[in-house]
């Protein structure tokens, strides 16, 4: 379902990704690891197509990112990635139920379609009745969990997450990470999730290590 051949990516003078090939499977929950400055934010940007390589090429479910113009893209994107980044980014006008909404309505979904959505994946997250909640009135743990809810509610083939537990004491990590797996066996999604946290990374089907702009190591622990 991702496909990523011979990424190479600079910044200036800086070779930030030398070469990248890597194969993920649908439903796989994936975690890529490395110190600071590896390129694993930067990996994880180009296969979601916030940013484009240098050289090399992305396919996800079959489609050549490359072969896409930029409406083409943003729609491809809004239908199939979901993104969950460290801080939530929700807005903060927004209760946490229209939060969720909003990709659904960009998405074009009608509002009783986006609502129900919406409510699901919240009801999924044991937030039900924090649904009318703004995110100032939302505990840390929450406000996260209604970030993941916002990633899925177009029902994306992948998720794509960097550092989603980084904001979070050690029990929110904990319930943050379950919810990953729940999710796949819930919507069959795969994830991709940078992470510092070897707790995490331990958890999921394959770490990938990431060093210097290469990939180091890449354990499938299922094998
Ligand atoms: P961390 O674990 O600290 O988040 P990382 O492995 O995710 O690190 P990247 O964020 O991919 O690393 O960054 C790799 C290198 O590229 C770093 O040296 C960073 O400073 C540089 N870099 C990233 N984005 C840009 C940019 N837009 N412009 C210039 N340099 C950048």
């Amino acid at each position: 379902m991702i496909e990523v051949r011979s990424i190479r990516k600079s910044f200036g003078s800086l070779e930030v990704l030398k070469g990248i090939d890597l194969d993920i499977s649908k439903g796989e929950v994936v975690s890529i690891v490395g110190p600071s400055g590896a390129g694993k934010t930067t990996l994880l940007q180009i296969m979601g197509t916030l940013d484009k390589p240098d050289s090399g090429s992305v396919r996800l479910d079959g489609v050549a990112m490359e072969s896409l113009d930029r409406k083409e893209m943003a729609d491809f994107r809004n239908r199939r990635i979901g993104f969950v980044f460290q801080f939530h980014q929700l807005l903060p006008e927004f209760t946490a139920l229209e939060n969720v909404m909003i990709p659904a309505y960009i998405g074009r979904a009608s509002t009783s379609e986006a609502k129900a959505r919406a409510q699901e994946l919240l009801d999924f997250m044991g937030l039900s009745d924090r649904a009318s909640h703004k995110p100032n009135e939302l505990s840390g743990g929450e406000k996260q969990r209604v970030a993941v809810a916002r990633a899925l509610v177009n029902h994306p083939s992948v998720v794509f997450a960097d550092e989603p537990s980084g904001s979070l004491d050690t029990k929110n990590k904990g319930e943050l990470h379950q919810l990953f797996f729940d999710l796949r066996e819930r919507f069959g999604q795969t994830f991709v999730i940078v992470t510092h946290d070897d707790g995490l990374a331990r958890l999921t089907d394959r770490t990938i290590h990431m060093k210097d702009g290469l990939i180091t190591d890449d354990k499938n622990i299922s094998l």
